[in-house]
């Protein structure tokens, strides 16, 4: 953390430090008619608050994040996949995952993943429901070690977004509306340039599959000036 940003979360003062974040990333401000929320959306809730959470979102609070550096935009959406234990689906186990809570012997699978503390800003269920675990002024805790265009570390300039299901299953259209809309709200008050998935980040190369080749990419060509994976 850096000694700006630790002073400001002594200080414990969320707004304050949220002022600082909109300042630096220019909140609120939309970069085409494509990222522009609309009225409709916004009534539903789909827009960004001042504390980075979307609106429309449920929000569970994971511990597992920290502040981004000072200075970094967040310029790239990162797209992943999870189930727990892999294939079954709205077992809850996930937002245990991402909260620390958890039981790692409920399940023989649950050992291989034992006492990792991870997270990730949005996940998105197979009916498309939308969770939040970390603001997106933090750095959630979701790419690990990965590289974009040569810079290392997404964690420190992208926003998670994990999709329920795994790398050798087709998604929901439901799961694909949401992440649209919530693309589009994080396009407007972000300067995103692209949508990855994270085996197109992770190094070394071949170390994730997430979300997959089911993984439908073409449905992210509405989205316009944000590059996505060729
Ligand atoms: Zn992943």
């Amino acid at each position: 953390m850096s000694k700006v940003w630790r002073n400001v979360a002594t200080a414990g003062c969320i707004f304050r430090k949220m002022k600082a974040f909109n300042l630096r990333v220019g909140f609120i401000v939309p970069l085409n008619t494509n990222g522009r929320i609309n009225s409709l959306m916004r009534s539903k809730g789909w827009s960004l608050r001042e504390n980075g959470h979307v609106g429309a979102a449920e929000f569970i609070a994971s511990e597992n994040f920290d502040s981004r550096p000072v200075g970094v935009d967040i310029r790239l959406l990162v797209v992943h996949c999870i189930s727990l234990p892999p294939g079954c689906f709205n077992g809850g186990h996930v937002e245990s995952f991402f909260t620390n809570t958890l039981d790692f012997d409920a399940h023989p699978y649950f050992r291989t993943i034992r006492g990792l503390k991870v997270s990730t800003h949005f996940f998105i269920d197979r009916s498309g429901h939308l969770k939040q675990f970390v603001s997106c002024a933090e750095r959630a805790w979701h790419a690990g070690a990965s590289a974009w265009r040569g810079i290392s570390g997404c964690n420190d300039f992208s926003i998670g977004i994990e999709l329920e299901g795994q790398d050798t299953q087709e998604f929901e259209s439901a799961q694909y509306e949401t992440l649209l809309t919530l693309a589009r709200v994080l396009m407007a008050n972000f300067p995103i340039e692209a949508c990855v998935g994270h085996s197109d980040i992770a190094t070394p190369t071949g170390r994730k599959r997430d979300p997959g080749t089911k993984f439908d990419w073409s449905r992210l060509r509405v989205l316009e000036g944000i590059e996505l994976p060729s």
